[in-house]
């Protein structure tokens, strides 16, 4: 539905759809496809250009493509997959004169990040979905009792306003519609800071010759700040090449030192530099709650990213998929409350909340230790036990392992200690996000118990408070 209502100079036409998404990202597409398949009418609203849409800052890794939700059928996203033969990371450990192999469990893939996104846009379509482009949100709009009622934007220069009971915002990284919602009646997480972001960046790279490690992730930490690199293999000639460091840290001149490091590899020699883009990400604990009576947030703009790798795609879309589920039945039985939209907290924290909560304990970490130190001790690991670690955010080390570790890690040993510590303090926040409240009235406590935890993690690592 659409109306037009002159005030002033401007004409700002109205639009009432049942479900408003900000944002044609992963997290977007996937929310938008879920409800239009439940027959509602969903608007998606991107500030891009139709051709700009889907052109997203990534490292184009994407894990765990076998079990993506089925509002958007696999097979067309597979055209996107541009290298399915990648199995293991490959850690550069310059300091150590060391490479670690290392086994990445799952399914997963090098996409052309790009065509990946246009087909989810297509995808969302084909499911419903309406596109409106170059219309950029600006505002939100809050009924006297607090509840979103919609979202104010401006397309070419024109205002525009969207009335509607559910807003989704998948607007990604430190989302502008956050900083216009009063939450102060919702437990909707507002404690989120720069710091808890990292600013990465990326070019894709043409070779004349196949690389060797085209099977391969390949990571190596930066020289200055605590950071990577990262080498992932789009084809055997075609190479994402990038690099983050932590916000807490100096800001490094991420262009420069991507650019030395390219040209201190051979393999790069002549190579030719396609596209470059940068963005920033949220390394940090998913918010504590993504609800507001009308409102939800998902994806990059919950802190839905593994801390630790810094991958966000699949988790986008299972957030995208649980909040559209939510809106489903809110909008079934016309109740847009905090009580109604809560089993999407649930469901994210139970899927992969938990787990990216203890991941970011090792970052808390990582800010306290030597790097050098952490990656002594991290070429005298074994491979397949870090990948345990990086991906599951524990990890269970047998006696004759621990043995051979502690040999080799001579010189490690006040390290190994703070990571055996770390290790049980991350178990801890584990369990206790395991449990985590069933109703918005449970999280006060829940909260309370959670910052004791985490006041022992500081106390363990050394490192500044990041909450
Ligand atoms: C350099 C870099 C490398 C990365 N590498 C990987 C990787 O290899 N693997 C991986 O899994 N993850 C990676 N990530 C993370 C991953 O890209 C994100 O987690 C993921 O894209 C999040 O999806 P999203 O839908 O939440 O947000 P986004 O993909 O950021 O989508 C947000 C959308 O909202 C639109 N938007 C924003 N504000 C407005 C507004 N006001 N009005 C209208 N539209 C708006 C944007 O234009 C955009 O299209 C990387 C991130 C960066 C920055």
């Amino acid at each position: 539905m659409s109306t037009q209502e002159q005030s002033g100079a401007a004409t700002t036409r109205t639009q009432s759809p049942d479900a408003v998404v900000v944002g044609a990202g992963t997290a977007g597409c996937y929310a938008a496809a879920t409800v239009a398949r439940a027959g509602y009418d969903v608007v998606v609203i991107e500030r891009k250009s139709e051709t700009e849409a889907g052109h997203i800052a990534c490292g184009d890794a994407l894990k765990g493509a076998d079990a993506f939700p089925e509002a958007i059928p696999k097979s067309k996203l597979e055209p996107a997959f541009t290298n399915t033969g990648v199995d293991h990371g490959r850690f550069e450990i310059p300091q150590e004169d060391t490479v670690l192999e290392i086994p990445v469990p799952g399914e997963l893939a090098v996409i052309d990040r790009w065509e990946y996104g246009r087909r989810i846009i297509e995808g969302a379509g084909d499911a419903g979905v309406e596109f409106h482009y170059d219309t950029v949100v600006k505002n939100v709009v809050q009924a006297d009792d607090g509840r979103v009622t919609g979202v104010e934007a401006v397309r070419k220069g024109d205002p525009i306003e969207y009335e509607s009971d559910i807003v989704i915002d998948a607007a990604g990284s430190l989302s502008v519609l956050q900083d216009n919602v009063d939450f102060s009646d919702s437990t909707f997480d507002t404690n989120v800071d720069y710091t808890h972001f990292c600013s990465a960046y990326r070019e894709i790279v043409h070779v004349d010759e196949p690389v060797e490690w085209s099977d391969a992730l390949v990571f190596k930490p930066t020289e200055r700040a605590a950071g990577y690199l990262w080498y992932f293999p789009r084809t055997e000639t075609e190479i994402n090449a990038g690099l983050g460091f932590q916000m807490t840290e100096e800001p490094m001149q991420l262009v420069d030192d991507l650019k030395r490091d390219l040209e201190n590899r051979p393999e790069f020699a002549g190579a030719e530099v396609e596209d470059k883009l940068g963005a920033a990400l949220p390394t940090r604990r998913p918010y504590d709650s993504a609800v507001h009576p009308g409102y939800m947030a998902v994806g990059d703009a919950a802190g839905h990213v593994n801390p630790t790798t810094g991958g966000g795609i699949a988790g986008a879309a299972y957030a995208g998929k649980y909040a559209a589920e939510q809106a489903i039945e809110a909008l079934e039985t016309d109740d847009y409350s905090e009580d109604t939209f809560w089993k999407y907290n649930e469901r994210v924290m139970d899927h992969f909340g938990a787990r990216y909560a203890a991941l970011d304990v090792y970052n808390i970490l990582s800010t306290a230790v030597d790097v050098d130190d952490l990656m002594g001790l991290l070429a005298a690991m074994p491979g397949d036990k870090l990948a345990e670690a990086l991906y599951s955010g524990s990890t269970d080390i047998g006696l004759k392992l621990k043995l051979e570790a502690l040999l080799k890690s001579r010189g490690h040993w006040g390290t190994i200690w703070n990571l055996y510590q770390t290790k049980r303090r991350a178990d801890e926040l584990l369990s206790h996000y395991e449990n985590y409240p069933t109703s918005p009235e449970g999280l006060a406590g829940w909260q309370d118990r959670r910052d004791d935890l985490m006041e022992k993690v500081y106390e363990t690592t050394g490192a500044e408070p990041k909450y």
